[in-house]
């Protein structure tokens, strides 16, 4: 099965996969910090904070799964590009559900891209099927869940060095 969804993350545009065990995802308060000071999006967008679960609630969530799949998208290098990482964890979403894992749920890094403006900026409502909540939203250190999942990751330091960005699909 990590086969068949690997080759079919390579074929939507990821670099690579991992499997990793959700129950052993770190959630910190610290990362809610950076969201609500420091970051432009905050109530901005619906799959940030303040519009997400409390983080008691994220980690009763995480624990609810025993497998994951974290992917790894290179070469990023517009905002496009940064879109891509939701389409494909929705693909693969999608994919794994059809494939009998009917628990499968996909979080991508970053808010959400699905419209030029998200609707939380001028308080319409939401009811798109693609929302999800950005990884960070989640108060997941997104440094540390790819190095920890043998994905070496460090902070872009210059416009020439690549750009990468991760996704996590929850299986089951
Ligand atoms: S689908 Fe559109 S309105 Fe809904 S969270 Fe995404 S960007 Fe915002």
């Amino acid at each position: 099965m990590i086969g068949h969804i690997l080759e079919k993350a390579r074929e939507y545009g990821a670099y690579d996969i991992r499997t990793i065990d959700p129950r052993k995802i770190n959630v910190y308060q610290w990362v809610r910090m950076k969201c609500q000071f420091g970051c432009p999006i905050y109530n901005n967008n619906y799959t940030c904070p303040p519009n997400v679960p409390e983080l008691d609630k994220v980690r009763e969530f995480f624990s609810e799964y025993r497998k994951g799949i974290l992917i790894e998208l290179r070469g990023l290098e517009t905002l496009d590009d940064q879109k891509k990482v939701q389409k494909i964890i929705l693909r693969l979403e999608r994919d794994c559900f059809l494939d009998g894992y009917h628990k499968a749920f996909g979080i991508a890094a970053g808010p959400c891209h699905l419209c030029k403006s998200c609707k939380a900026i001028n308080g319409r409502p939401c009811n798109d099927m693609g929302r999800r909540p950005s990884l960070e939203s989640l108060g997941v250190d997104v440094y540390e869940l790819a190095n920890s999942s043998g994905f070496p990751l460090t902070p872009v330091k210059r416009k020439d060095e690549e750009y990468k960005s991760y996704g996590l699909l929850l299986l089951e």
